[in-house]
């Protein structure tokens, strides 16, 4: 199998009939992840796809393990979140499999299945709503932004 890192996408020439599994290791800086608040911090994630192909779809299961960075939510310091996200789609070229809403298209352009929308969804709903650096960080002061987890201020401690 081959894997398009640049848009996530697995040409279905690639994919042979039946059951395939296959281990890729993903340079992370190829891939746009594009996700709002963080940025991934591992240079590589392991990104297992089990594929099975029938004579009218593939079924694919992936799975994502990486280090994402996110801000967190009092002091805005940087904090590394492992992720590991599942996915599991189908895709098909048959018009009649196409009336059945799971069922997604495989590109028309190019041939391939494209899993970077559902393995990026999977990544932003297990990244954390309120992200801390530790459960007792002090956050910033709200009045003059200093990080009061570093410093001491004149404003004393409002939390
Ligand atoms: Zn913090
Ligand atoms: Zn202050």
């Amino acid at each position: 199998m081959r894997l398009f890192e640049e848009t996530l996408s697995i040409p279905i020439n690639s994919i042979p009939r039946g059951a395939t599994f296959e281990t890729f290791t993903l340079e992370m800086k190829n891939v746009p992840w594009d996700i709002p608040g963080a940025d991934f911090s591992s240079e590589e994630g392991i990104l297992d796809l089990d594929i099975v192909r029938t004579e009218y779809e593939i079924i694919v299961k992936g799975f994502l393990e990486a280090d994402f960075t996110v801000q967190c939510a009092r002091c805005l310091a940087p904090v590394i979140f492992p992720v590991t996200v599942g996915i599991e789609r189908m895709y098909s070229w048959d018009p009649d499999m196409l009336s059945d809403p799971e069922v997604e298209p495989v590109s028309h352009n190019d041939g391939t299945v494209c899993i970077l929308d559902p393995v990026r969804e999977a990544i932003i709903f297990s990244l954390p709503a309120m992200p801390l650096c530790t459960e007792k960080c002090r956050g910033l002061c709200p009045r003059c932004g200093i990080n009061r987890n570093i410093e001491e201020c004149e404003h004393g401690f409002e939390a």
